[in-house]
């Protein structure tokens, strides 16, 4: 029997790409999954609605008890396509609105309500199915997906991710920027429910010298070598 025989199946191969704030998980998992002719899972923007909604509800996001309470209301789904991923909140377009710098702001101690992850834990393995997927956030090797066929770290130095970051941002102040990025590392590493982690078996690739192609080639060739059967585009 061959190594293709025995091989799971392409169609069904999960990508987890965890890391921390600004290391280029989402430019690096789309890049992955439209070359591997995977869909695409971002949890984080997942998070973000979440706690755009609660803020639009007036709920005090510092308030435990009522963020928890309030987790289950909003219906939050996502769009796999890694060309034009969407995110919409009880039917209503929400991409851009995540993005700004309350939702920014508020979103790591939501993500550390325990009932919110659950929720979304949820959410998420409804969405990865029956696999052909890359997703990402900060514990899919460790807790969402232990199981993925491909585990990868991303991380870079913050200086360099305040750079990407900042200039994504049309050039917003870099030490602001940096100041940011590490206080949610450090509140998402630091809480008790599925923290910030490199996963068991996971690949760490530091991307602070790497090009954005140079990362992506080398999470591909990580499943091409688990997969052989993987083609590009298949
Ligand atoms: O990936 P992104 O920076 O958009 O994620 C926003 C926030 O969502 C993170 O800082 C983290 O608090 C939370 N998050 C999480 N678990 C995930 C993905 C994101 O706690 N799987």
């Amino acid at each position: 029997m061959s190594s293709a025989d025995t091989a799971p199946d392409p169609g069904s191969l999960v990508i987890a790409v965890d890391g921390t704030s600004g290391s280029g998980k989402s430019s690096t998992s789309r890049g992955v999954a439209e070359r591997l002719g995977l869909r695409y899972l971002d949890t984080g923007a997942m998070f973000r609605a979440m706690t755009w909604w609660l803020l639009r509800e007036g709920i005090d996001v510092r308030d435990v008890a009522a963020v928890a309470a309030a987790a289950g209301r909003p219906r939050i789904e996502s769009g796999t396509d890694p060309l034009a991923p969407t995110i919409t909140v009880d039917g209503v377009d929400v991409s851009v609105e995540i993005r700004g710098e309350d939702v920014t702001a508020a979103v790591s101690p939501v993500s550390a309500v325990p009932e919110v992850r659950a929720r979304l834990l949820e959410l998420q393995r409804d969405v990865i199915g029956d696999g052909g997927i890359v997703v990402e956030g900060r514990d899919i090797g460790s807790v969402v997906w232990p199981q993925a066929e491909v585990k990868v770290y991303l991380s870079a130095d913050p200086d360099a991710r305040a750079a990407r970051r900042a200039a994504e941002e049309g050039g917003s102040d870099l030490a602001l920027t940096q100041e940011s990025l590490l206080e949610r590392d450090r509140i998402d590493s630091g809480r008790a429910t599925a923290p910030l982690t490199m996963a068991d078996g996971a690949v760490h690739v530091d991307s602070t010298h790497l090009t954005l192609a140079e990362v992506i080639e080398s999470i591909v060739a990580l499943a091409v070598r688990v997969l052989p059967g993987a083609r590009e585009g298949s």
